[in-house]
């Protein structure tokens, strides 16, 4: 279903099950500390992985989309994640008032969609997530940037 290169791997995923399973298997792999970009046009599925993940670690609650709060925490499994959302970014001063640099503390996972907003703000991801739509699913390229990220691409 994957084929490796480097640090990329590409995944057909067929229907909505799939990408819950690769947001399974990508879960747990998730590290303190770790940050996650999610892009793809709307509908792609970014938040479908990011609630896959969640329900994955064991939550069991809804996961609403931070459209316009742009960031949601979740304490979930000993980890605290935040989801960001940030297509209503609009510019750094927005991003400096709503205090998100100091969130960047090295303990948080941070699954960021949308990170093309904050170009620059956001530290460096550690494994880059692109969802493009096909006629019938979707295609998934899972990139590592870091050291962690390959490490947890390896195990995907
Ligand atoms: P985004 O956050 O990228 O805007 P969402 O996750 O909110 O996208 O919505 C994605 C939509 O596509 C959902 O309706 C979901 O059920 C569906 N979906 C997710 N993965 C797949 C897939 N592999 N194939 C087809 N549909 C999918
Ligand atoms: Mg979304």
């Amino acid at each position: 279903m994957h084929s490796p290169d480097d640090s990329r791997i590409r995944f057909t995923l067929t229907d909505e099950d799939a990408t819950l399973a690769l947001a399974q298997r990508i879960a747990a792999q998730l590290k303190p500390g770790m940050v996650i970009h999610l892009r793809g046009d709307l509908g792609a599925g970014k938040t479908t992985l990011v609630r896959g993940m969640l329900n994955a670690l064991g939550y069991s609650g809804r996961v609403k989309s931070p459209t316009y709060t742009l960031v949601e925490p979740y304490h979930v499994n000993g980890l605290n994640l935040l989801h960001f959302d940030l297509y209503r970014l609009h510019d750094e001063a927005e991003w400096q008032a709503a205090g998100f640099r100091d969130e960047f503390d090295g303990y948080s996972i941070f699954l960021i969609e949308w990170p093309e907003k904050a170009q620059g703000l956001t530290p460096q991801a550690d494994m880059e997530i692109n969802l493009t739509i096909l006629n019938e699913g979707r295609k998934a390229e899972v990139r590592a940037n870091t050291e962690t990220g390959k490490q947890c691409l390896e195990q995907l």
